[in-house]
């Protein structure tokens, strides 16, 4: 028998790594590269290459355990590592996830914007679970942050920042987020 995979994702890859071992296949793929959104580039840094993953990039465990089977049976290593993210806006405005790094710039400190944002960031993530009960299971992140009144501040240099680099996404397409799916996932 033979077998025609259209796609070299990860759903096309392991699918015909496992079909292989009973029949022929081929993979037919439209880009360049294999791989799909699984993207990883080489970037030099002094004279080391580094390879860094964009695209496909949280692995956790809890929520991969199909995927962790096919690593280990690859015989893949893995290591621990932490998530956390940090804020630049042309070095007049920045500030990290941690509580050091949120009182990095002391000047944050007398920014009524900033207070504004550091509260608004506790009321996303604490208040969120009664909000999310008011509104509809296609409402977006925008409607979202309109309706409970999110500051300026806590949108622009938070919230759609933050939730661009997990999904890798321009700022028009994250606000068009279903927010429920995006809870989901935090
Ligand atoms: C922005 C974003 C961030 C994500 N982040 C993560 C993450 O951090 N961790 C995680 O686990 N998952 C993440 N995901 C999900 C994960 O990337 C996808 O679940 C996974 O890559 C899907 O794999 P796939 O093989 O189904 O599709 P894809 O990886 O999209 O592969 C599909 C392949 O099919 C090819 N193709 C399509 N049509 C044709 C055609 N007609 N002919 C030939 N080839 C074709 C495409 O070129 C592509 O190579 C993310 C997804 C997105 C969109």
């Amino acid at each position: 028998m033979k077998i025609a995979i259209i796609g070299s994702g990860i759903s096309g890859l392991s699918t015909a790594f496992y079909l292989s071992k009973f029949s022929d296949v081929t993979i037919f793929e439209k880009n360049k590269k294999f791989g799909g959104h699984a993207n990883t580039y080489d970037f030099n840094f002094g004279n080391k290459d580094i390879p860094v993953d964009c695209g496909f990039i949280v692995y956790n465990k809890k929520n991969y355990p199909n995927f962790i089977k096919i690593l280990d049976y690859l015989d893949v290593p893995n290591d621990s590592s932490d998530m956390s993210f940090a804020m630049s806006v042309d070095k007049d405005f920045e500030y990290s996830g941690s509580l050091i790094g949120m009182l990095a710039n002391y000047k944050n400190l007398l920014d009524k914007n900033y207070h504004k944002m550091i509260y608004d960031i506790f009321r996303f993530f604490k208040l969120s679970p009664k909000y999310l009960k008011k509104v509809d299971d296609d409402c977006t992140l925008n409607e979202f942050l309109n309706r409970f009144d999110f500051s300026n501040h806590f949108n622009k240099y938070h919230i759609i920042p933050m939730a661009s680099a997990i999904w890798s996404s321009p700022e028009k397409e994250i606000l068009r987020f279903p927010v429920k799916s995006l809870f989901d996932f935090l």
